[in-house]
């Protein structure tokens, strides 16, 4: 997941095997991945319901009852017309050169780590050939490369890449959620799509709340839409609107009077740690504020 640059060598005229193999289990999937198949950590099954509306994004998020659940109808919910569009275009006819022998999950980005998380990381949106393809939230591109070794620096991710679904990796302490759960265009999201995806953090915001201590905002959509769920969930948030930076911090506080701490920190996208806007000792230092 990240805001990833756009495909320099998308293999787009190639004709694409389908079903094809897991690069891990070497299972056999179509492209985008057919829910309850087997692909590792797919959260869904063949009866998940599927949202096909902001209005029914509303009520199934309301309405799952735990992480598991509200994972699997994340994952394959259609209530965004032009990103089901856009993220099964790329499975099925869009992949980049490099993995277009690989099946492609083409469906949202569930939330990744551990169910019992005291801090919470909020992302913006998959990328195309990243989560898209993987299925696991900053996994297969280079922001994920960044993210997991400072996660495992930290004590959080049990190593420190995660390259595919399948790969062992766990999270301890922490979970990784999203602004938008399916990859857009151009890595932008509208902001009706932002809306429309926003009851789905809402509902990770509100089973977290019991436990949580922390939440690490990546880039200032990431910090807005943490910013946003916690005024939703009647959270006491400072006014003026705290601002986004990195290293900024805002305490927040839940109706049970439970104190969490936001903070800031500049997007793991190749444009901020190419050009060294953001370092590792940066991201390490953010963290260990969570
Ligand atoms: S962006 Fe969110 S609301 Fe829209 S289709 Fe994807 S998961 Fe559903």
């Amino acid at each position: 997941m990240s805001a990833d640059p756009p495909d320099p060598s998308p293999a787009r005229s190639a004709p694409m095997p389908d079903p094809a193999q897991h690069p891990v289990t070497g299972g056999l999937f179509r492209s985008p991945v057919p829910p309850g198949t087997g692909w590792p950590g797919d959260p869904a099954t063949a009866d998940t319901p599927v949202a096909t509306s902001a209005a029914e994004v509303v009520l199934l998020a309301r309405q799952a009852d735990g992480i598991r659940e509200l994972d699997a109808r994340v994952s394959v919910c259609r209530a965004c017309p032009r990103l089901v569009q856009w993220r099964e275009s790329v499975a099925v006819s869009g992949r980049r050169a490099a993995f277009a022998d690989q099946p492609y999950w083409g469906r949202p980005g569930p939330s990744f780590g551990d169910p019992d998380a005291e801090v919470l990381v909020v992302g913006l949106a998959p990328a195309a050939n990243g989560t898209n393809r993987t299925g696991r939230m900053f996994t297969g591109d280079r922001s994920g490369d960044w993210l997991y070794a400072a996660l495992h620096r930290a004590g959080y991710a049990s190593q420190p890449t995660s390259v595919s679904s399948g790969d062992g990796l766990t999270l301890t302490g922490l979970r990784i959620v999203a602004t938008v759960r399916c990859a857009p265009p151009a890595n932008k999201p509208t902001t009706e799509e932002k809306a429309t995806c926003a009851p789905w953090l809402d509902r990770d915001l509100e089973l977290a709340e019991p436990r949580l201590r922390s939440m690490l905002a990546l880039g200032a959509i990431g910090w807005d839409a943490a910013l946003g769920a916690a005024r939703r969930r009647g959270w006491a948030v400072p006014v003026p609107k705290p601002r986004f930076g990195h290293g900024a911090e805002a305490l927040l506080v839940t109706g049970a009077g439970r104190r969490v701490r936001l903070v800031g920190s500049y997007h793991v996208s190749q444009q901020n740690t190419f050009t060294g806007k953001l370092t590792e000792a940066m991201l390490d230092e953010v963290i260990a504020r969570l």
